[in-house]
């Protein structure tokens, strides 16, 4: 019970990794608010979580609101105090990733993906930060960033900046917040199969490419990011802020 009585916000918490999550800080003893798109298709899954969540003993409430709205983060904050009380745990993880080549990449797709990935993560964490400052007992913030923070991607060029922008926001936040001993820490995780890249990874070629680079010599699945996730919220971290822990299975450092 590592995160008992806490009470912990993620976004992007319907599906993937956020999903993953959402249930392990339950088990681990922590209320959740659950943030997504807002999407019609999206609402039944965020119902079976709520439902698996309380199943699990804990209580669950969700928020469907776009992430890139920079009033999104006062709205999952507005519903953490409301629901439970308070705000112990920020997890930003949302995002999107659609793959697109460079040279024609449309400026829709920048824009919504740099709004949806960092614009509205920087308010978020401010609304969620600002909130723990005034309950006054510090709390953690965790960005599900991506080993794209660290290498380039050709058809990534959107999405890396913006992982690369989440690393260092934690980074920077951890030194902002430090007096309220709220602390700042980054995710990378790198292959790990989910909706996101369900159509690139359809490729079986390059699939079985991103296995063979591998060092543990598997795709990551949703489960994998759920340990490093708590462990970051919880006080077995009490000293940890402004660090990152790639969770890649080992591919980063497989380059020779
Ligand atoms: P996923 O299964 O596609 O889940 C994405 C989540 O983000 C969903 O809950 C989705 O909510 C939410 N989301 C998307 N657009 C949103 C918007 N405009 N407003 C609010 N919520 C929105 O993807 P995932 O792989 O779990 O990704 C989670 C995070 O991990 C992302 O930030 C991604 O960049 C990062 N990451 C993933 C990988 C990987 O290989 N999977 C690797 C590195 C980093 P809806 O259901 O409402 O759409």
């Amino acid at each position: 019970m590592l995160l008992e009585g806490k009470n912990v916000i993620i976004t992007g918490a319907s599906r993937g990794i956020g999903r993953a999550a959402a249930l392990e800080c339950a088990r681990q003893g922590a209320n959740v608010v659950i943030g997504y798109s807002g999407s019609a298709s999206s609402t039944p899954l965020v119902e079976a979580l709520i439902q698996d969540i309380r199943s699990l003993g804990r209580d669950a409430t969700a928020v469907g609101a776009p992430a890139g709205d920079p009033d999104t983060g006062g709205k999952l904050v507005e519903a953490a105090v409301s629901q439970f009380g308070s705000v112990d745990v920020f997890v930003n993880n949302a995002g999107i990733c659609p793959f697109h080549s460079f040279l024609d990449m449309p400026r829709e797709t920048y824009l919504e993906t740099v709004n949806t990935n960092l614009n509205g993560a920087y308010f978020a964490v401010q609304a969620a930060a600002n909130q723990m400052k005034r309950q006054g007992r510090g709390g953690a913030i965790i960005a599900v960033s991506s080993i794209s923070a660290l290498v380039g991607g050709g058809m990534q060029t959107h999405y890396t900046p913006t992982k690369a922008g989440l690393l260092s926001l934690m980074q920077s936040c951890a030194i902002a917040l430090g007096p309220y001993n709220i602390r700042c820490n980054a995710v990378l995780p790198g292959t790990i199969e989910t909706d996101i890249n369900k159509d690139d990874l359809s490729d079986t070629k390059k699939r079985d490419a991103m296995i063979s680079r591998t060092p543990l010599g598997r795709l990551g699945k949703p489960d994998d990011l759920a340990g490093p996730i708590v462990f970051l919220a919880s006080e077995m971290a009490g000293f940890v802020t402004g660090a990152s822990l790639l969770v890649d299975g080992g591919c980063y450092v497989n380059l020779q």
